[in-house]
């Protein structure tokens, strides 16, 4: 059984939302945050703890774990997140600038919510490679 069959039917899962998740939480307005980009399936957030000027939340609306729970069913949710952290870029002055998309994935990363979101962070300069 592929990861998303396993996660569609747990029985946390109710709709495409995690009970107890942050992001899910987010996502229905359960818990208020700052809304950069919203469509019917992804919302984006100015970070709680923002680690530079410009530092934005993009998540599905739609509860997945991670980057590994993305297969060929999610190709239009993805396509669609790029163009709305192009949108967010231009919002944020950042285009010209540069910004950096991070997801992290898993412990080694610091993967700290376990709901698929992709980091856009800009507004200076940044090291690489990332510490
Ligand atoms: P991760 O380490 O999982 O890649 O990133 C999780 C991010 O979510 C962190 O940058 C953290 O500051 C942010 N975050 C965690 N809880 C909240 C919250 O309740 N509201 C907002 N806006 N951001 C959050
Ligand atoms: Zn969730």
């Amino acid at each position: 059984m592929s990861m998303r069959n396993r996660e569609s039917r747990s029985k946390d899962y109710n709709g495409g939302v995690k009970v107890g998740c942050i992001f899910c939480d987010i996502a229905s307005g359960k818990i208020p945050a700052k809304k950069v980009y919203e469509d019917d399936k992804i919302i984006a957030f100015d970070d709680i703890a923002p680690q530079a000027p410009v530092h934005v939340i993009v998540i599905p609306k739609k509860h997945l774990s991670g980057i590994m729970a993305i297969d060929d069913k999610q190709a239009d949710l993805i396509t669609n997140i790029f163009r709305a952290v192009k949108g967010i870029a231009k919002k944020k002055n950042v285009e010209s600038s540069g910004f950096r998309v991070v997801v992290n994935h898993g412990k080694d990363a610091g993967q700290a919510v376990e709901h698929l979101h992709f980091h856009v962070i800009g507004g200076r300069a940044m090291e690489w490679p990332p510490g």
